[in-house]
């Protein structure tokens, strides 16, 4: 530690990561899609006109009384399940009272000391296992709007059900937390209890982050980011923040506990407020609302509603499609995706395997969705239109080459693989006496590389082989050609 430069941080990342072990845990705020909110019959759709879905209890009115939503109840047994956790068989919901213009009612309805469920856990792609402390139920607040002249708020969130998963502060890298927030997103989408929209906001997080000395046990003083709604900012935050924190602990200052916020376009945090400590929202039961009460009956009733989870379907692919787990991994992280390749992987009737499968649609098929920023419920190519295109492939009627052009012509114009083949010729030529009478002119054209060839130089072959391609414009069927090739300079050598 000959450092004595102060405040001045070390860009390779070897400097503050050699020195210092960050440790983070993750609180995931996960919008439940129920159909109307946690307390009242207002619905829950994103988009409506400011304080369109408000009634007197969301508004914070006097006498009304709240009634928990049984839908949002379900949903949040099926989350405690699909995570190992432990389920309370009674749980309460309690005031977290703070002031806030987005908050009339002056609380939150939130459970407090005895969550609906604890102890749950999944496993990183680094075989780590992180433990997720507790999951439990909350009302979201409003929205306030500042416009240039006058704040507005607005209250079509305020009631709309919550889950805050709270993770152990277990991971230690960036890439660890990008993981976890990752996994628990893909288990919302499964499940179908979330729409994970990051955009619209129904899933953010907040990052909770310390450093200590390497090989310390004891925990320094945290920060905590707030409502980081994506999986490239939680990245981009953290990585900045152990910068930071580095920087004021090399310095000889220490920490200090505070809330902070990410802005993107600077890519740094910033200060919101000192942390208010737990204690002053004075929490307490909910005295119009008694406990909420689990029977084992009704867990047992979730658990059958429990659709293949992302791990598990991962090791499937594995087994049954014979590909690699890096495959697998890609194309289970959006339940849709993995529907899809299972949908084309039927179409193509065996002809084609379903590692080839995998990737076109790891790299051709999601690279043109992605560009074309596509939505599942639209995608840019149907599993049935792509299928077809793969069977033809997979039946030698088309190149891979020719596939790809073909793949970029539907896109373009909307028709089918067939038709596009039809009305350009694209089919692969298979018929040998064409192939073989260009085989022959080729090995006339080039009498020093068949010399060569015929002297055992490698990569001679495949020159030729490219020659007779060309030709073809790429409709030649390349097995075809291959073995003319061959059979032409064996044949020539053996006349000779
Ligand atoms: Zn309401």
């Amino acid at each position: 530690m000959s450092d004595t430069s102060v405040g001045q941080s070390d860009q390779n990342s070897k400097g503050p990561l050699a020195k210092y072990e960050p440790v983070i845990g993750l609180e995931i705020h996960c919008q439940l899609s129920t159909a109307s909110k946690l307390f009242c019959a207002c619905k829950t759709d994103f988009g409506a006109l400011p304080n369109q879905h408000t009634c007197p209890l969301c508004l914070g009115l006097p006498g009304v009384l709240p009634v928990i939503n049984k839908t949002a109840v379900d949903y949040a047994i099926r989350m405690a399940l699909a995570v190992g956790a432990t389920i309370r068989e009674r749980s309460v919901f309690s005031r977290k009272q703070y002031f806030y213009p987005d908050l009339p009612k002056g609380f939150q309805l939130t459970q407090y000391d005895l969550p609906y469920c604890e102890h749950g856990h999944l496993t990183l792609d680094n075989g780590r296992r992180i433990n997720i402390e507790r999951i439990h139920m909350e009302e979201d607040a409003g929205k306030n709007i500042h416009g240039d002249n006058a704040s507005y708020v607005d209250l079509n969130r305020a009631g709309t059900p919550l889950l805050e998963i709270v993770s152990a502060p277990e991971m230690h890298s960036a890439e660890e937390a990008v993981d976890y927030l990752r996994k628990i997103h893909a288990i919302v989408r499964y499940l179908g209890i979330s729409d994970g929209n990051m955009d619209e906001g129904s899933f953010r997080c907040d990052v909770n982050i310390s450093l200590r000395p390497r090989g310390a046990t004891k925990l320094g003083t945290r920060t905590e980011i707030k409502n980081v709604n994506s999986f490239r900012n939680v990245e981009k935050a953290i990585a900045y923040e152990i910068m930071r924190q580095a920087d004021v602990l090399d310095s000889g200052d220490s920490i200090r506990q505070a809330t902070l916020l990410f802005d993107a376009a600077s890519g740094r945090t910033a200060q919101m407020r000192s942390k208010e400590d737990a204690p002053d929202y004075r929490y307490f039961p909910e005295p119009d609302l008694g406990p909420l009460y689990i029977s084992s009956d009704r867990i047992k009733a979730m658990a059958a509603l429990i659709p293949e989870l992302p791990e598990a379907k991962k090791k499937r692919f594995q087994d049954d499609f014979n590909i690699p787990e890096s495959d697998a991994a890609q194309l289970t992280e959006q339940v849709e995706l993995a529907a899809f390749f299972e949908s084309v992987v039927a179409k193509v009737d065996g002809k084609v395997a379903p590692k080839i499968v995998a990737n076109w649609i790891n790299t051709e098929y999601m690279r043109e969705f992605n560009n074309r920023q596509s939505k599942w419920a639209k995608p840019i190519l149907s599993s049935d239109a792509l299928g077809e295109l793969l069977r033809y492939l997979g039946e030698g009627m088309i190149s891979g080459k020719i596939a790809k052009t073909v793949f970029e012509e539907m896109l373009e114009n909307g028709q089918s693989a067939k038709a596009i083949i039809d009305a350009k010729g694209l089919v692969q030529i298979s018929d040998t006496s064409e192939i073989n009478s260009v085989v022959t002119d080729i090995i006339a054209q080039f009498p020093d590389q068949v010399a060569q060839h015929r002297a055992g130089k490698p990569k001679v072959f495949s020159f030729l082989v490219g020659q007779v391609l060309k030709v073809s414009q790429g409709k030649f069927n390349p097995a075809l050609v291959n073995s003319s090739l061959k059979d032409a300079l064996d044949g020539d050598a053996r006349n000779s």
